[in-house]
């Protein structure tokens, strides 16, 4: 088999312990990551840098992960980025309410780190 180029997937969230750890378990299951813990620097990544994924926490401090998924899907260069939500309430239902706001999936934290990679692998095959 060849050599395929490591997923990228870009983190964004602003609580530092769970940034560590979501990198950590990145690095462990060989993916390449960006990250930043801020909405506005998260879109000028997307857009510069087009991640394979995008982790994107709910709750941040100024632009949100709403709006921030909502800017993603209007601009050409980041309206097709695999985007999982990352919240820490999930409710039933949710699932409905983040697809409909433009995201292709969530992970409710805390996360299980078990399954963590295989999720993130199933959301990156079916983007191909
Ligand atoms: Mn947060």
């Amino acid at each position: 088999m060849k050599n395929k180029p490591k997923p990228r997937v870009l983190v964004v969230e602003d609580n530092q312990a769970n940034l560590e750890l979501f990198l950590d378990i990145l690095e462990l299951g060989g993916y390449e990551s960006l990250h930043t813990t801020e909405g506005s620097e998260a879109i000028e990544i997307a857009a510069r840098e087009v991640p394979d994924l995008i982790l994107l926490d709910i709750q941040l401090p100024g632009l949100d992960g709403l709006s921030v998924v909502k800017t993603l899907r209007s601009m050409p260069a980041t309206k097709d980025i695999k985007t999982i939500a990352l919240t820490a309430y999930a409710m039933k239902g949710d699932r409905e309410m983040f697809l409909q706001k433009g995201f292709d999936g969530y992970i409710s934290k805390p996360i299980a780190v078990k399954g963590f990679l295989q999720t993130l692998e199933g959301y990156l095959q079916n983007a191909e």
